[in-house]
């Protein structure tokens, strides 16, 4: 039977869990579908990545009301991709949109193309596609670092570098020691790669690394409540770049075209990694974008909602 395109097929709905990281910060995780953090201020609370629309953006807000009345007013985008942003319209209260330049450049240069391109992809992480508004559009940008006191709660937010994409952005509150850490780091979920930068993301990595969270919650998957776990995460994640990036060059190196690269590649990594989710749904995006990258493409080609058909047709024929 031929794979269904993408996450078509993929319809059943997901456990929700609503998880105390410290007294000041939660975490929405959902059996690896994308992760949602939560800091609450002195006054004011900050969502970190909004969800797919507004209405499933509801769950989000009905959480965080059951554990404070301050309202919503910062929202944090770790990076640019659709399932993370478009339920920026659901959150009435927020004044404050952040993201980092990289973030905001690729808003402006693909945003709509990869609007349109995963709502393809994951049919069910778009409930009610309808309430989306339009893209949504930071108005706090900044290129490096930037510091927020919720009150007395400090929150860095970073670019430490390019890897999952080039804005990604992590949020730490240094005196709790948590982290988040958007797609840069998965747990039990399969990296999506198809706009990655495979040369800087293991440095990226290296840094994220050196805060020794003792805490994490990664883009996708369970949140990470120690250090050891935490390290396990990071560790996973680069695992799989490399073993990727290694099959991926050998092939590129014979002179072996996309389509037997990817075979040999989904061949060599479904042992290690097959059970995590969205396995079959990334390697063919995430194949396609490392041989560009070892083929010389320095950045990612925009996705469009018939480039991501045309390519599954080649190959997954
Ligand atoms: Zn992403």
């Amino acid at each position: 039977m031929a794979k269904a395109f993408a996450s078509q097929g993929d319809l059943g709905e997901k456990q929700e869990k609503f998880i105390k990281l410290a007294d000041n910060a939660y975490c929405l995780t959902a059996e690896g579908d994308p992760n949602t953090g939560v800091i609450i201020g002195d006054d004011a609370v900050m969502v970190i990545d909004t969800r797919a629309t507004p209405a499933m953006a509801e769950d989000v807000i009905r959480h965080v009301q059951g554990v404070t009345d301050k309202p919503i007013k910062y929202l944090l985008l770790t990076h640019y991709h659709a399932v993370r942003v478009m339920g920026a319209a659901g959150y009435k209260d927020a004044e404050t949109i952040i993201a980092s330049q990289g973030t905001l450049e690729l808003i402006q240069e693909r945003g709509q193309q990869d609007f349109d391109s995963e709502v393809q992809r994951f049919p069910r992480l778009f409930r009610s596609v309808e309430t989306v508004p339009g893209l949504t559009w930071p108005n706090l940008v900044f290129d490096r670092s930037l510091t927020l006191w919720l009150g007395k709660t400090e929150v860095q937010i970073k670019h430490i570098g390019k890897g999952h994409s080039k804005g990604d952005t992590i949020a730490w509150l240094p005196r709790e020691k948590v982290m988040f850490s958007g797609d840069l780091v998965e747990e039990g979920a399969t990296p999506y790669c198809g706009d990655a930068y495979f040369t800087e993301w293991p440095d990226t990595l290296d840094r994220l690394r050196g805060f020794k969270a003792e805490k994490l919650v990664p883009g996708r998957g369970d949140a990470m409540m120690d250090a050891a776990a935490a390290e396990r995460a990071i560790a996973g994640t680069a695992d799989f770049l490399r073993d990727m990036r290694r099959s991926v060059e050998a092939g590129v190196k014979a002179g072996k075209g996309l389509k037997a690269v990817f075979a040999e590649t989904h061949r060599a990594m479904q042992p290690k990694y097959g059970q995590w989710v969205i396995f079959e749904h990334c390697l063919p995006f995430d194949i396609a974008r490392c041989f560009d990258e070892v083929s010389g493409i320095r950045d990612p080609r925009i996705w469009t909602a018939e480039r991501d058909i045309e390519m599954w047709k080649t190959l997954q024929a």
